[in-house]
């Protein structure tokens, strides 16, 4: 696997693969790596004959007062767990290559990044369209892999991708859990062992939400009801969001169907998780 950090050595390294016939998946990645990415280096080296691991802990994302500076980092780790999994190249810009002085441009989604997590962090998303944006043109990939887990940025690169039309096939990969159902995420590793089992009411809100669906609850209103009223129950979770939304409009459903997710952000201690999941799915 080849370490690159010039976007301009890693455009030269894909036009030879180019020019060879080799087909590229891009993963992009905050690094901090756990079995949720290497899952998406695997699905990516299924469709692809080189995959290119981005790591790069994107500034223009984070608001002021979130996490930028104490984002987790362990880049040995992260190359060889992405050599392991089979990526091609592992692509680790510095930030003053992406945005060098005097940068003034940026992509922007509308709609799509109004509610949810674009609500609570303004200009997030615009930090992560731009991004994938650079990405995309530096990397210059056939497809790029992007968790479930992120529903919202899911939606929104989708629509990127297709409005800007980008011939780059957009594949996504369901949540990666923990034996015990907390969905993994490298914020995991802010939280102390009592956090650790308050994150639980995550998996169980929606594990609740899909019992009661099967037992005939229909109006996501009133659903969403009982939803906060129970991770309320759990001390010291503050909510920031429990919304059934359609999977890829992100419009709220007023009527659950086979398309209706529950999408949930909370904060416990300094740590804001995400989670959501098909209400209409299998336990
Ligand atoms: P991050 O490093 O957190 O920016 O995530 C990089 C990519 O990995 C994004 O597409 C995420 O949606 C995806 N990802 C993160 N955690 C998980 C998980 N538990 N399961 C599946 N995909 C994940």
């Amino acid at each position: 696997m080849e370490i690159i950090r010039k976007p301009k050595r890693m455009t030269a390294w894909v036009n030879s693969q180019a020019a060879l016939g080799k087909t590229i998946c891009l993963v992009p990645t905050m690094g901090y790596l756990h079995d949720g990415h290497l899952a998406l280096v695997r699905k990516g080296c299924e469709w692809a004959d080189h995959v290119v691991v981005s790591l790069f802990v994107n500034p223009i994302q984070f608001g002021p007062g979130e996490d930028l500076d104490s984002y987790p980092r362990s880049f040995e780790r992260d190359a060889a767990l992405s050599e392991k999994v089979g990526a091609s190249v592992l692509f680790s810009p510095e930030a003053i290559d992406l945005y060098p002085k005097g940068f003034q441009t940026t992509v922007t989604v509308k709609g799509l990044t109004s509610g949810l997590c674009g609500g609570s962090r303004p200009h997030h998303f615009d930090g992560v369209t731009t991004v994938v944006a650079k990405l995309f043109h530096i990397v210059k990939p056939h497809s790029a892999v992007f968790g479930q887990k992120d529903l919202q940025q899911l939606a929104v690169i989708k629509k990127m991708v297709s409005d800007l039309n980008w011939d780059i096939d957009i594949l996504g990969h369901p949540i990666v859990r923990e034996a015990d159902g907390l969905a993994m995420s490298s914020r995991n590793s802010y939280l102390n062992e009592e956090e650790r089992l308050k994150a639980l009411c995550l998996h169980d809100a929606i594990q609740f939400a899909r019992k009661k669906v099967r037992a005939g609850s229909q109006n996501a209103a009133s659903l969403e009801e009982d939803i906060e009223c129970r991770i309320r129950g759990c001390n010291g979770v503050v909510i920031d969001y429990v919304s059934i939304v359609n999977a890829e409009t992100l419009q709220k459903c007023s009527v659950i169907n086979n398309d209706s997710v529950l999408a949930l952000a909370v904060k416990i201690g300094r740590t804001r998780l995400i989670d959501n999941g098909f209400l209409k799915a299998e336990a």
